[in-house]
């Protein structure tokens, strides 16, 4: 089954030896590292648009060392179960806002050891990341795309995964299947708080945001709390720079950040699973 579109004229596409084509013969070739580059220029509102690669280089370096696998582990459980549920041959799993492909890459073994036969394809609009990601890993299928344009069939989707990314519902919408499971996480309200806490003179709570959105019933909240201890100054700042304080950071709290020598920190999220009506 072929899942992904052509993004110019949104046929479906059909793979060729090192390539993609759609019937109107719009060809999209595999990067040497193995992704697909579904991003047409005028839609790229920018050179490189997405995360630069300060940030991916961040996130990868963070990521590997497993602070956030109770996060990916949970992730891991909640769609196996999913699987096991609503089982399906071959059930299409895409990952959207899949950065440099930590919890997709995970995912996808995870399913493969326990031989849970599936098509997992992650998708960023950062080619730095998503090339980091075909780099790392040749058995997810990866492709760099928008979010909010994804080349991917109508209803097609058994499951969508988001991860911390901007979620765009009608995209959503569309791809997923009916039946079909939304999965996202999102941070909870002490997500980070020493964190915080070291840096800011008034550290605040994450609001909690509990969604409707339509065309969905929301199902279940899985909570993931961990305590994760940081050894260095550059596992904090890489962690600094994942969260959404770094781009408004003031010089001070950057100096703050700069002057943790390690930290204890909890970790708080929400694995939200949403079902397609
Ligand atoms: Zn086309």
């Amino acid at each position: 089954m072929n899942y992904l579109t052509c993004p110019v004229c949104g046929e479906t596409l059909q793979k060729a030896e090192r390539s993609y084509r759609c019937p109107k013969g719009h060809s999209f070739d595999l990067a040497a590292s193995g992704y697909l580059h579904l991003l047409p220029s005028n839609k790229m509102h920018s050179k490189l648009p997405g995360d630069n690669k300060q940030m991916v280089t961040a996130r990868r370096d963070f990521l590997r060392k497993g602070y956030y696998q109770p996060v990916s582990d949970k992730l891991n459980a909640v769609i196996a179960a999913e699987l096991g549920q609503n089982h399906k041959k071959q059930p299409f799993i895409l990952d959207v806002g899949c950065g440099e492909g930590y919890y997709t890459s995970r995912l996808e073994a995870f399913l493969r050891e326990k031989a849970i036969h599936s098509t997992v394809c992650g998708m960023d609009i950062s080619k730095l990341a998503v090339n980091a990601a075909a780099k790392a890993c040749k058995t997810v299928q990866w492709a760099v795309a928008s979010s909010f344009d994804l080349p991917v069939a109508d209803q097609s989707c058994d499951v969508l995964i988001s991860m911390f990314a901007p979620i765009c519902m009608e995209e959503f919408r569309r791809v997923l299947r009916k039946n079909g499971a939304l999965v996202f996480a999102v941070t909870s309200t002490r997500h980070l708080w020493e964190l915080k806490e070291a840096i800011y003179d008034e550290p605040y709570e994450n609001k909690k945001e509990d969604h409707q959105y339509e065309g969905f019933v929301f199902e279940q909240k899985h909570k993931v709390q961990s305590s994760i201890h940081l050894p260095c100054q550059e596992d904090i700042a890489n962690l600094f720079a994942m969260t959404p304080y770094y781009y408004k950071s003031s010089v001070e709290t950057s100096r703050r950040v700069a002057a943790l020598e390690q930290l204890d920190t909890i970790i708080d999220v929400d694995i939200l699973v949403y079902r397609k009506i």
